[in-house]
């Protein structure tokens, strides 16, 4: 069965709708319709990079709600201004949200040699670890950046899971798990269809994902440092 993992960065109170920055009442409305749709369909909700937002405009619409929830951090980031402390993470973890790997610096990481990668990969993973005494299981890749040795790394340093930002429904007895970036100006319409996994609404997601890889095979990796 394929199931929609989808993926937030930034929720605001300021209106503001962006690419990775969404509205506080638009994401109230779609966490609403999640749940209205939860009887039928299975999701995932994930969170990249460990903003402060999460903290103070997400989590109290989400928290006690019966939802899978996936906050992805970057561990060298912690504390610095903008992002979640150590406190609100135990806080976050305790309360049931799945606390994971964004890697150590969030760095490109198809870039990176070996040594570089296991750095990045292990460190992140022991740091939340040591603090939360919770084994680590999963990880998510910076920028979608993505390799068969990035992978192999990430299961040789003990992930279970890897998630990308590939558009696609994910089957999650997979390694590599899809997800689905929610933009903040998508209509309500697209997102109701995505919960209820209808492929059709993300060919021109592909279709746009597929010319980004076709112009990085032509410009060569090392020229494309973001998507
Ligand atoms: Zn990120």
């Amino acid at each position: 069965m394929k199931i929609p993992v989808l993926l937030y960065h930034r929720i605001n109170n300021k209106g503001i709708n962006e690419k990775y920055n969404l509205s506080l009442y638009r994401f109230k409305d779609q966490i609403n319709s999640l749940l209205k749709q939860k009887s039928a369909y299975r999701h995932i909700i994930t969170f990249d990079d460990g903003f402060s937002c999460f903290y103070h405009h997400a989590f109290p619409i989400l928290k006690g709600k019966d939802l899978e929830i996936i906050l992805f951090l970057i561990t060298e980031k912690i504390g610095d201004r903008g992002f979640l402390t150590w406190n609100q993470v135990s806080e976050l973890n305790r309360c049931g949200i799945s606390i994971q790997s964004h890697t150590k610096n969030h760095f490109f990481l198809p870039r990176l040699s070996k040594s570089e990668l296991i750095r990045e990969l292990q460190d992140s993973k022991r740091t939340i670890e040591d603090r939360l005494s919770k084994e680590v299981k999963y990880l998510s890749l910076p920028y979608g950046g993505k390799s068969s040795l990035i992978l192999e790394t990430a299961r040789q340093v003990g992930y279970v899971k890897v998630f990308t930002s590939d558009i696609r429904f994910a089957k999650l007895e997979a390694f590599e798990i899809p997800r689905i970036n929610i933009p903040g100006y998508i209509s309500e319409d697209k997102f109701i269809k995505i919960i209820q996994v209808d492929c059709s609404v993300l060919f021109p997601y592909r279709a746009c994902q597929l010319l980004k890889n076709l112009i990085k095979l032509i410009i060569g990796y090392k020229r494309v440092s973001k998507f």
